[in-house]
């Protein structure tokens, strides 16, 4: 291991330590993103990807082969029907909003059975008002809560199911909440529950975070449309914009009609460039993604072993890539920000701190100095400034990079209290 000059014998100790215990597990990750490699390339190769599909074109964009075939690739990796990835689609909130406006009509129920959604969802879906808002459109809303933070409460969604429930909606990643990321296999036991009794209920999943964490995917598992941000893992950190769904064919038809006009659908659509970075992206992303897993197993690991809590913890399987360690203080959450702020490779001289943001009622504090602004696929950390300051840390292109931030923030923060201590 490489002695970093600047850390403490004590914490380099600790690192190496924490690494040898950890090597099983990095092992399995390993094992999985070979796999997910392997399944990428397939799909590369059957679909016959050549240079000239890293072109665009101009104007309404009419027959873009590379777009086209990406989406087919896409398809193929997540064993669906059709899939849409578009730099239209401008990041996670919209592609989720995208995929529940085309398949929810007025009179409609939605029911997310994952708790309240995602905190930028709330205007999208209406819960706060909110013009355009799918409650504008007469679309309603319902939600059952994880039993113990952690697994579906079958009694409650079976009670929740009307006759107007036209789809059900599932969060795999914990996203910004204190809960337990869903594994794929376990999201198919809630779409197998949910149809038995209504068949033709839509099961969509919202999929950030959690592409290629594990060697399946919701769409393995029977969920109908997912949706996710090309600026977190399917990205590679190399997309520089854009958002993709997957899925039933005729539900990405309605998706892509909805996306620019009916009748036009997927015909229409310039990819301005973006499509090389898509593919290369694409073949990257199984390898980045195992990158961050390390980097949160070993931010795991380093912080149980000086007291902190964590979720998941160090030996538990990760189903997403955001990591959370609870660190107590404002005065720890702010000096561990700082210090993966200071540790990316743009902006490091940027200071750091809680501010007020729209739609959180607490100051927010955030470390990214990304190369593609606001991607969480590169390294990132955030969290809102109340109890318990939980920091949610995610990402890191490469293990080298997460695990150097992941020392230096715990040198600052331990080094902090010492001095307090004094
Ligand atoms: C990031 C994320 C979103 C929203 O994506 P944005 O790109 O930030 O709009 C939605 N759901 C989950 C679980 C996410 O992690």
């Amino acid at each position: 291991m490489f002695d970093y000059p600047e850390f403490s014998r004590d914490l380099l100790d600790a690192a190496k330590e924490a690494e040898e215990e950890l090597a099983p597990v990095f092992r399995q990750i390993d094992d999985i993103s070979e796999a997910n490699q392997y399944k990428v390339l397939n799909a590369f190769r059957k679909n016959r990807i050549a240079e000239q599909h890293f072109n665009s074109g101009t104007g309404y964009g009419y027959s873009e082969s590379g777009r086209d075939r990406l989406e087919q690739v896409y398809a193929d990796i997540f064993h669906c029907e059709d899939a849409l990835v578009r730099p239209q689609i401008t990041c996670g909130t919209h592609a989720i909003y995208l995929a529940l406006s085309s398949i929810l009509l007025p009179g409609d129920e939605l029911l997310y059975i994952t708790g309240m959604p995602y905190d930028s969802l709330e205007m999208s879906i209406g819960i706060t008002s909110c013009a355009m808002s799918l409650s504008e459109f007469g679309i309603t809303f319902d939600h059952t809560d994880l039993a113990g933070d952690m697994s579906f409460d079958f009694d409650g969604i079976k009670e929740k199911i009307k006759p107007n429930t036209k789809a059900v909606a599932i969060q795999r990643s914990k996203g910004y909440k204190k809960r337990a990321s869903l594994s794929s296999e376990y999201i198919g036991e809630a779409v197998r529950f949910v149809k038995e009794i209504k068949p033709d209920i839509i099961v969509f999943v919202d999929n950030c975070y959690g592409e290629f964490v594990e060697i399946h995917e919701p769409t393995d598992f029977g969920a109908d449309l997912i949706a996710g941000s090309l600026i977190k893992n399917p990205g590679g950190g190399l997309a520089p914009t854009g958002g993709y769904l997957a899925g039933r064919a005729d539900l990405i038809e309605r998706c892509a009609f909805r996306l620019t006009a009916p009748g036009l659908g997927r015909e229409v659509g310039t990819t301005q460039g973006v499509m090389r970075l898509f593919y290369q992206g694409l073949s990257l992303a199984p390898k980045v993604v195992s990158q961050a897993l390390k980097n949160a197993h070993f931010l795991a690991a380093m912080c149980e072993r000086f007291g902190f809590e964590t979720s998941p913890g160090k030996d538990e399987t990760h189903h997403c890539i955001v990591q959370t360690v609870d660190l107590g203080t404002p005065e720890n959450l702010t000096a561990f920000c700082s210090a993966v702020q200071a540790s990316s490779y743009v902006d490091s001289y940027v200071a750091c701190e809680g501010s007020d943001m729209p739609g959180y009622s607490d100051k927010v504090i955030m470390a990214s100095g990304a190369f593609i602004s606001g991607s969480s696929i590169e390294l990132s950390c955030d969290g809102p400034m109340r109890e318990p300051y939980t920091a949610y840390f995610q990402g890191g292109l490469t293990y080298e990079h997460g695990k150097y931030a992941i020392l230096s923030a715990l040198s600052k923060m331990l080094a902090r209290t010492q001095d307090v201590d004094k």
